[in-house]
């Protein structure tokens, strides 16, 4: 069970200061604190393991990832009940995160024996061709080096210690220091010690993963100021991606923040849809946002119609939907502080109508439903800024010019969503293209929760819903974040890498 330690390169390493775990319910544990000494024990660890990781084969490092997740099987009614614990997320939701987390990791080992994320481009040599000869040129993907990996509260498992950035990582060779939640600490150790003990199975080097706990923001920001690491993957908070990826922009030598982010995630209901499907859009959008306490980055929390009788038939059948949902625990204390800060914002903005109001305290969130007009909403850009939590905000436009007027002014967006009818289509039309601009994802007739993980998804956007609208931090083409094109002229064949050989 918990050992309250760090696994720094193959050892589990004490300290002499701890923190206490603030567990929903049962009881708390004590965890070491990160040291930099310790950070900078795991980044020199992770740069020697990168001189075979990096090179080993991909069979290699596919039954890696495939034992990883065999240990993390193993462990799944220990990580269930620290999981539900530490979170407060209920237990049919860690089982199913355990599942798409394994998954994650053995989707990736295949993804890698298929050998299509190396991209091998090959053009021969032409040494006839006038006015030059054409040298031998080859070229594929290549590991960048130790990786730092910052998991989210929300999802514990999946994007967490061994979730989707961890998986990706080791999958294109690059050793991994993860620095562990604070909202998870017991969960994120026992994945360390799956992982582990997987290493130890597969007789790789003990560097190629370490989990640092943090109880200190210096751990995170060493981490990612180290200079033997070469990337970093980040899913949480627009804050907390902002402030370590001012200071990975910052370091003498620059490197690229992956941080997924947060949006609102907008759905755009058009006249016909709006008209036909009301009833049905209201109540899905009601389940939509407060599935897990609307603690997810894809929740929709802003919904735009235009004024009329069914728009307003749509709030309140918006409002009727969300009054029944009763308290939910959130996952931290801060969180849960945190929507309350939300709510008093939104609440406070000029010309705001409350259209349900509900109470909640300490670690709780109730659902919280608003509305402003589309002017307004065009002239208080915090409107725009994501509540994480049950808060649901209606935007009325005049017409459909002004619902295109709010479509433009978007920020980035992790999502975007179309709720149309055949009807709607020159509508959907003129907006589709504004929405490419803005969103990673564009959903029709659907709610944006509930991810896929597979070779299409893209979970990521324009600044502010991630630091790099060129990645996904979700699915196969994940791995390009960890990998960067090497070119080999005129290598002999007998000393290239063997999969360009
Ligand atoms: P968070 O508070 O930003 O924490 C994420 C990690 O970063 C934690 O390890 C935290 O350390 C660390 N951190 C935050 N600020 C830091 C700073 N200034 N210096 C050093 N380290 C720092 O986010 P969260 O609470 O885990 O997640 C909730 C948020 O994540 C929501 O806003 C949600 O929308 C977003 N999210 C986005 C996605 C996505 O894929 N786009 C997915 C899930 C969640 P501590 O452990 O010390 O707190």
């Amino acid at each position: 069970m918990l050992n309250g330690k760090h696994l720094i390169a193959g050892q589990w390493v004490s300290g002499d200061e701890t923190f206490q775990s603030k567990p929903a319910h049962g009881p708390s544990h004590a965890f070491a604190v990160g040291t930099p000494e310790l950070v900078n024990d795991a980044c020199l660890a992770a740069e020697e393991a990168f001189w075979s990781y990096g090179y080993s084969s991909r069979q290699n490092r596919a039954k890696f990832l495939n034992t990883i997740a065999d240990k993390i099987e193993e462990r799944g009614a220990d990580l269930t009940e620290i999981g539900t614990q530490e979170t407060g997320l209920p237990e049919a939701r860690l089982n199913g995160e355990r599942g798409r987390t394994t998954g994650q990791l053995r989707l990736f080992a295949e993804h890698i024996l298929s050998g299509d994320y190396l991209d091998r481009r090959f053009d021969e040599a032409l040494p006839d061709r006038a006015p030059l000869p054409r040298p031998d040129l080859r070229m594929m993907q290549r590991p960048i080096g130790p990786i730092a990996v910052f998991g989210s509260s929300n999802f514990p498992l999946a994007f967490s210690t061994a979730g989707g950035d961890t998986a990706a990582a080791l999958a294109a060779g690059c050793p991994v220091v993860v620095k562990g939640h604070s909202a998870h600490p017991g969960t994120g150790e026992i994945v360390a010690q799956a992982i582990h003990e997987a290493i130890k199975d597969c007789d790789l080097h003990p560097g190629v993963f370490s989990f640092v706990q943090g109880g200190t923001r210096e751990v995170g920001q060493t981490l990612v100021k180290h200079p033997l690491i070469k990337a970093v993957g980040f899913t949480g908070s627009l804050g907390g991606g902002r402030a370590l990826f001012d200071l990975c922009a910052a370091r003498p030598e620059p490197i690229p923040f992956f941080g997924e982010l947060g949006s609102v995630n907008p759905m755009f209901l058009l006249p016909h849809a709006l008209s036909h499907r009301g009833d049905e859009i209201a109540t899905g959008w009601a389940g939509s946002l407060t599935m897990g306490a609307g603690q997810f980055c894809t929740k929709p929390g802003v919904c735009v119609v235009i004024e009329g009788a069914d728009a307003s038939a749509f709030a309140k059948a918006v409002t009727k939907a969300l009054a029944p949902f009763e308290a939910q625990t959130m996952l931290t204390d801060g969180i849960a502080k945190s929507y309350r800060d939300g709510r008093d914002r939104i609440a406070g903005a000029k010309g705001i109508r409350d259209l349900l109001t509900t109470s909640c305290d300490q670690r709780t969130a109730t659902p919280y439903l608003f509305q402003a007009t589309a002017k307004e909403w065009l002239d208080n850009q915090a409107l725009g800024e994501e509540v994480f939590g049950p808060l649901g905000l209606i935007i009325v436009a005049d017409n459909f010019e002004e619902m295109m007027k709010v479509a433009r002014t978007l920020e980035g967006q992790l999502t975007c969503t179309l709720h149309l009818d055949a009807e709607d289509s020159t509508e959907g039309r003129a907006l589709l293209p504004i929405l490419e601009r803005k969103a990673g994802r564009l959903l029709a007739n659907g709610f944006p929760t509930g991810v896929e993980v597979s070779s299409t998804m893209v979970h990521g956007g324009p600044y502010p819903a991630s630091t790099n609208f060129g990645a996904t931090s979700v699915g196969t083409l994940s791995i390009r974040r960890f990998v960067r094109p090497v070119c080999y002229q005129n290598i002999p064949t007998d000393i290239l890498p063997e999969d360009i050989a």
